[in-house]
Protein backbone atom coordinates (compact mmCIF):
# COMPACT_ATOMS: atom_id res chain seq x y z
CA UNK A 1 0.00 0.00 0.00
CA UNK A 2 2.11 2.59 -1.41
CA UNK A 3 2.06 6.24 -0.53
CA UNK A 4 5.15 7.97 -2.36
CA UNK A 5 6.26 11.15 -3.74
CA UNK A 6 8.80 11.40 -6.95
CA UNK A 7 10.17 14.78 -7.51
CA UNK A 8 10.31 15.74 -10.84
CA UNK A 9 10.79 19.09 -10.83
CA UNK A 10 11.72 21.57 -8.45
CA UNK A 11 13.22 24.65 -9.50
CA UNK A 12 11.67 28.08 -9.87
CA UNK A 13 10.98 29.92 -13.20
CA UNK A 14 13.29 28.17 -15.17
CA UNK A 15 15.62 25.22 -15.36
CA UNK A 16 19.03 24.99 -14.08
CA UNK A 17 21.31 22.45 -15.10
CA UNK A 18 20.50 20.23 -11.92
CA UNK A 19 16.53 21.06 -11.57
CA UNK A 20 13.60 21.46 -13.74
CA UNK A 21 10.51 23.63 -13.17
CA UNK A 22 7.67 21.99 -11.00
CA UNK A 23 6.74 18.50 -11.23
CA UNK A 24 5.97 15.91 -8.76
CA UNK A 25 4.47 12.11 -9.22
CA UNK A 26 2.18 10.47 -6.51
CA UNK A 27 1.69 6.78 -5.95
CA UNK A 28 -1.37 6.11 -3.95
CA UNK A 29 -1.81 2.25 -4.15
CA UNK A 30 0.01 1.88 -7.36
CA UNK A 31 -2.67 4.84 -8.71
CA UNK A 32 -0.58 7.71 -10.07
CA UNK A 33 -0.91 11.57 -10.12
CA UNK A 34 0.79 13.80 -11.34
CA UNK A 35 1.20 17.85 -9.50
CA UNK A 36 2.25 20.37 -12.05
CA UNK A 37 3.61 20.00 -15.35
CA UNK A 38 7.07 21.91 -16.04
CA UNK A 39 9.26 21.63 -18.84
CA UNK A 40 11.34 18.47 -19.05
CA UNK A 41 8.56 16.56 -16.75
CA UNK A 42 8.31 13.35 -19.40
CA UNK A 43 12.13 12.88 -19.13
CA UNK A 44 12.10 12.63 -15.58
CA UNK A 45 8.88 10.38 -15.39
CA UNK A 46 11.01 7.97 -17.73
CA UNK A 47 14.09 8.30 -15.46
CA UNK A 48 12.00 7.55 -12.24
CA UNK A 49 10.47 4.30 -14.08
CA UNK A 50 7.00 5.89 -14.21
CA UNK A 51 4.95 4.70 -17.46
CA UNK A 52 3.15 7.95 -18.03
CA UNK A 53 0.19 6.61 -19.33
CA UNK A 54 -1.00 4.91 -15.91
CA UNK A 55 -1.34 8.73 -15.03
CA UNK A 56 -4.94 8.51 -13.38
CA UNK A 57 -5.52 12.27 -13.17
CA UNK A 58 -3.46 15.51 -13.31
CA UNK A 59 -3.57 18.90 -10.60
CA UNK A 60 -2.38 22.03 -11.82
CA UNK A 61 -1.41 24.54 -9.41
CA UNK A 62 -1.66 27.79 -11.41
CA UNK A 63 -0.45 29.05 -14.82
CA UNK A 64 2.71 29.83 -14.93
CA UNK A 65 5.18 28.17 -17.46
CA UNK A 66 7.11 27.09 -15.16
CA UNK A 67 4.21 24.81 -13.66
CA UNK A 68 2.32 24.16 -16.87
CA UNK A 69 5.03 24.23 -20.11
CA UNK A 70 5.48 20.29 -19.95
CA UNK A 71 1.85 19.45 -20.12
CA UNK A 72 1.15 19.87 -23.66
CA UNK A 73 3.91 17.82 -24.77
CA UNK A 74 2.54 15.35 -22.39
CA UNK A 75 -0.82 15.20 -23.85
CA UNK A 76 0.29 14.75 -27.25
CA UNK A 77 3.24 11.83 -26.53
CA UNK A 78 0.52 9.88 -24.29
CA UNK A 79 -1.92 9.98 -28.10
CA UNK A 80 1.21 8.45 -29.86
CA UNK A 81 1.51 6.03 -27.52
CA UNK A 82 -2.12 5.30 -27.76
CA UNK A 83 -4.18 6.40 -25.15
CA UNK A 84 -7.57 5.55 -25.35
CA UNK A 85 -8.52 6.55 -21.66
CA UNK A 86 -9.51 9.69 -20.60
CA UNK A 87 -7.39 12.27 -18.67
CA UNK A 88 -8.69 14.64 -16.28
CA UNK A 89 -6.69 17.78 -14.98
CA UNK A 90 -7.55 19.89 -12.69
CA UNK A 91 -6.70 23.38 -13.11
CA UNK A 92 -7.73 26.65 -12.77
CA UNK A 93 -9.67 29.13 -14.97
CA UNK A 94 -8.71 30.15 -17.92
CA UNK A 95 -7.29 26.63 -18.81
CA UNK A 96 -9.95 25.60 -20.95
CA UNK A 97 -9.27 28.50 -23.62
CA UNK A 98 -5.55 27.32 -23.70
CA UNK A 99 -6.10 23.64 -23.39
CA UNK A 100 -9.05 24.34 -26.71
CA UNK A 101 -5.79 26.41 -28.57
CA UNK A 102 -3.55 23.13 -28.34
CA UNK A 103 -5.67 20.86 -29.22
CA UNK A 104 -6.98 22.63 -32.55
CA UNK A 105 -3.68 23.05 -33.49
CA UNK A 106 -1.10 20.43 -32.04
CA UNK A 107 -3.63 17.57 -31.27
CA UNK A 108 -6.84 17.48 -33.53
CA UNK A 109 -6.94 13.92 -34.18
CA UNK A 110 -6.07 13.25 -30.32
CA UNK A 111 -7.05 9.66 -29.65
CA UNK A 112 -8.70 10.21 -26.10
CA UNK A 113 -10.23 12.62 -24.61
CA UNK A 114 -8.70 15.19 -22.26
CA UNK A 115 -11.32 17.02 -19.80
CA UNK A 116 -11.04 19.68 -18.20
CA UNK A 117 -12.07 20.22 -14.20
CA UNK A 118 -11.98 23.80 -13.04
CA UNK A 119 -10.36 24.51 -9.48
CA UNK A 120 -11.82 27.23 -7.79
CA UNK A 121 -8.46 28.74 -6.55
CA UNK A 122 -10.22 30.71 -3.91
CA UNK A 123 -12.36 27.49 -2.30
CA UNK A 124 -11.00 24.66 -0.35
CA UNK A 125 -12.95 22.00 -1.91
CA UNK A 126 -12.99 18.15 -2.50
CA UNK A 127 -11.58 17.96 -6.15
CA UNK A 128 -11.34 14.21 -6.46
CA UNK A 129 -12.19 11.03 -4.61
CA UNK A 130 -12.03 7.53 -5.46
CA UNK A 131 -12.17 4.47 -2.81
CA UNK A 132 -8.91 5.44 -1.24
CA UNK A 133 -7.78 8.82 -1.59
CA UNK A 134 -9.26 12.38 -1.87
CA UNK A 135 -7.97 15.45 -2.58
CA UNK A 136 -8.48 18.76 -1.57
CA UNK A 137 -7.75 22.27 -3.37
CA UNK A 138 -6.07 24.63 -0.67
CA UNK A 139 -6.10 27.93 -1.44
CA UNK A 140 -3.01 29.89 -1.89
CA UNK A 141 -1.65 33.52 -2.19
CA UNK A 142 0.42 34.07 -5.50
CA UNK A 143 0.28 36.96 -8.34
CA UNK A 144 -2.07 34.75 -10.07
CA UNK A 145 -5.29 32.21 -9.11
CA UNK A 146 -3.35 29.53 -7.46
CA UNK A 147 -3.91 26.67 -5.61
CA UNK A 148 -2.16 23.82 -3.49
CA UNK A 149 -3.34 20.33 -2.99
CA UNK A 150 -4.29 17.83 0.02
CA UNK A 151 -3.66 14.20 -0.53
CA UNK A 152 -5.53 12.84 1.75
CA UNK A 153 -5.24 8.63 2.19
CA UNK A 154 -9.01 7.43 3.40
CA UNK A 155 -9.24 5.63 6.81
CA UNK A 156 -9.29 2.04 6.16
CA UNK A 157 -12.41 0.24 7.64
CA UNK A 158 -12.85 -0.56 10.44
CA UNK A 159 -11.79 -4.15 12.02
CA UNK A 160 -13.44 -5.91 15.33
CA UNK A 161 -10.68 -6.47 18.29
CA UNK A 162 -10.38 -10.26 18.69
CA UNK A 163 -10.94 -10.34 22.26
CA UNK A 164 -14.38 -8.49 22.19
CA UNK A 165 -15.75 -11.32 19.52
CA UNK A 166 -15.14 -13.51 22.29
CA UNK A 167 -16.05 -11.33 25.31
CA UNK A 168 -19.37 -10.71 24.30
CA UNK A 169 -19.75 -13.77 21.79
CA UNK A 170 -20.27 -11.80 18.56
CA UNK A 171 -22.03 -13.17 16.14
CA UNK A 172 -21.84 -12.41 12.10
CA UNK A 173 -24.13 -9.58 12.14
CA UNK A 174 -22.81 -8.24 15.84
CA UNK A 175 -19.49 -7.60 13.57
CA UNK A 176 -21.02 -6.55 10.31
CA UNK A 177 -22.81 -3.54 12.72
CA UNK A 178 -19.54 -3.32 14.27
CA UNK A 179 -18.13 -2.15 11.45
CA UNK A 180 -20.08 0.30 9.94
CA UNK A 181 -19.56 1.88 12.97
CA UNK A 182 -22.60 0.80 15.58
CA UNK A 183 -22.40 0.71 19.23
CA UNK A 184 -23.11 -3.26 20.27
CA UNK A 185 -26.39 -3.61 22.14
CA UNK A 186 -26.42 -6.42 24.41
CA UNK A 187 -29.43 -8.66 25.28
CA UNK A 188 -29.27 -7.44 28.75
CA UNK A 189 -29.84 -3.90 27.88
CA UNK A 190 -26.75 -2.70 28.21
CA UNK A 191 -25.05 -1.06 25.13
CA UNK A 192 -20.73 -1.14 24.29
CA UNK A 193 -19.24 1.58 22.63
CA UNK A 194 -17.84 0.86 19.04
CA UNK A 195 -14.56 2.57 19.38
CA UNK A 196 -13.98 -0.27 22.48
CA UNK A 197 -14.77 -3.30 20.46
CA UNK A 198 -13.15 -1.91 16.78
CA UNK A 199 -10.22 -0.47 15.56
CA UNK A 200 -8.21 0.96 12.33
CA UNK A 201 -5.57 -1.50 11.27
CA UNK A 202 -3.87 1.19 10.02
CA UNK A 203 -4.00 5.66 10.06
CA UNK A 204 -4.26 7.62 6.62
CA UNK A 205 -1.46 9.37 5.64
CA UNK A 206 -1.09 12.52 3.86
CA UNK A 207 0.66 15.10 1.62
CA UNK A 208 -0.05 18.27 0.49
CA UNK A 209 1.67 20.04 -2.36
CA UNK A 210 1.82 24.33 -1.67
CA UNK A 211 3.46 26.20 -4.39
CA UNK A 212 3.80 29.12 -5.73
CA UNK A 213 2.95 31.23 -2.80
CA UNK A 214 3.03 33.36 -0.27
CA UNK A 215 3.18 32.55 3.71
CA UNK A 216 -0.31 31.83 4.34
CA UNK A 217 -1.54 30.80 8.35
CA UNK A 218 -4.76 30.26 6.34
CA UNK A 219 -3.32 27.47 4.03
CA UNK A 220 -0.90 26.03 6.93
CA UNK A 221 -4.29 25.28 8.69
CA UNK A 222 -6.20 23.65 6.25
CA UNK A 223 -3.40 20.91 5.84
CA UNK A 224 -3.51 20.09 9.68
CA UNK A 225 -1.71 17.19 10.64
CA UNK A 226 -0.51 16.17 7.38
CA UNK A 227 2.35 13.92 7.10
CA UNK A 228 4.79 15.63 4.42
CA UNK A 229 3.99 19.52 3.55
CA UNK A 230 6.17 20.19 0.61
CA UNK A 231 6.04 24.60 0.89
CA UNK A 232 8.23 26.44 -1.88
CA UNK A 233 10.77 28.28 -0.66
CA UNK A 234 12.11 30.69 -3.35
CA UNK A 235 14.31 32.88 -1.56
CA UNK A 236 16.39 33.13 1.88
CA UNK A 237 14.97 35.55 4.49
CA UNK A 238 17.33 38.20 3.71
CA UNK A 239 15.43 38.20 0.10
CA UNK A 240 12.13 38.29 1.94
CA UNK A 241 11.35 41.68 -0.18
CA UNK A 242 11.83 40.17 -3.82
CA UNK A 243 9.56 37.15 -2.08
CA UNK A 244 6.79 39.46 -0.84
CA UNK A 245 6.69 41.45 -4.35
CA UNK A 246 6.92 38.22 -6.50
CA UNK A 247 4.52 36.26 -4.31
CA UNK A 248 6.83 34.09 -3.07
CA UNK A 249 7.70 32.47 0.51
CA UNK A 250 11.17 32.02 2.53
CA UNK A 251 12.61 29.20 3.55
CA UNK A 252 11.80 30.65 7.29
CA UNK A 253 8.27 30.89 6.02
CA UNK A 254 7.75 27.53 4.40
CA UNK A 255 9.18 26.69 8.11
CA UNK A 256 6.55 28.79 10.13
CA UNK A 257 4.10 27.01 7.54
CA UNK A 258 5.10 23.55 8.64
CA UNK A 259 5.53 24.57 12.16
CA UNK A 260 1.55 25.82 11.95
CA UNK A 261 0.51 22.91 9.98
CA UNK A 262 1.83 20.93 12.76
CA UNK A 263 3.71 18.91 9.57
CA UNK A 264 5.70 15.64 10.27
CA UNK A 265 8.05 16.29 7.84
CA UNK A 266 8.80 19.25 5.60
CA UNK A 267 10.40 19.37 2.10
CA UNK A 268 11.37 22.87 0.61
CA UNK A 269 11.68 23.76 -3.15
CA UNK A 270 10.92 26.05 -6.11
CA UNK A 271 14.46 27.64 -5.57
CA UNK A 272 15.31 30.57 -7.13
CA UNK A 273 18.37 29.53 -9.30
CA UNK A 274 20.13 32.50 -7.57
CA UNK A 275 21.25 29.93 -5.06
CA UNK A 276 23.68 27.91 -6.41
CA UNK A 277 23.33 25.80 -3.51
CA UNK A 278 20.13 25.51 -1.45
CA UNK A 279 21.98 24.54 2.02
CA UNK A 280 21.65 28.37 3.18
CA UNK A 281 17.92 27.67 2.81
CA UNK A 282 17.67 24.37 4.64
CA UNK A 283 19.72 25.84 7.12
CA UNK A 284 17.03 28.47 7.62
CA UNK A 285 14.50 26.34 7.53
CA UNK A 286 15.76 23.87 9.96
CA UNK A 287 15.96 26.46 12.52
CA UNK A 288 12.63 26.39 13.05
CA UNK A 289 11.72 23.16 11.88
CA UNK A 290 14.45 20.41 12.16
CA UNK A 291 12.68 17.99 10.39
CA UNK A 292 13.23 19.95 6.98
CA UNK A 293 14.84 19.04 3.87
CA UNK A 294 15.69 20.27 0.08
CA UNK A 295 13.32 18.19 -2.31
CA UNK A 296 15.86 16.22 -4.27
CA UNK A 297 15.30 15.84 -8.18
CA UNK A 298 14.34 12.22 -9.10
CA UNK A 299 13.80 11.19 -5.27
CA UNK A 300 11.13 9.40 -3.86
CA UNK A 301 10.00 10.02 -0.99
CA UNK A 302 8.06 7.72 1.02
CA UNK A 303 5.62 7.87 3.89
CA UNK A 304 5.34 4.99 5.31
CA UNK A 305 2.00 2.74 6.80
CA UNK A 306 1.73 3.25 10.33
CA UNK A 307 -0.19 0.14 11.49
CA UNK A 308 -2.15 0.66 14.70
CA UNK A 309 -1.00 -2.16 17.73
CA UNK A 310 -3.24 -4.51 18.21
ZN1 LIG B 1 6.51 28.74 -10.02
ZN1 LIG C 1 3.93 31.07 -10.06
Amino acid sequence: MTFRVTILGSSSASPTPRRNPAAHALNVHEQFFLIDCGEGTQQRLMRAGINPQKINAIFISHLHGDHVYGLFGLISTLGLQGRRTPLTVYAPRPFDEILACHLRYFDSQLPYEVIWQEVETRKHRLLYENKVLEVYSIPLRHRVPAAGFLFREKEPPLNILKEAIEQYGLGIADCAAAKRGEDLLLADGRTIPNESITYRPYRGRSYAYLSDTLYSPKAAGLVQGVDLLYHEATFADSDKALARQTGHSTARQAATAALKAGAGRLLIGHFSSRYKDETVLVEEARKLFPQTEAAEEGKSYEIPLLKTKR
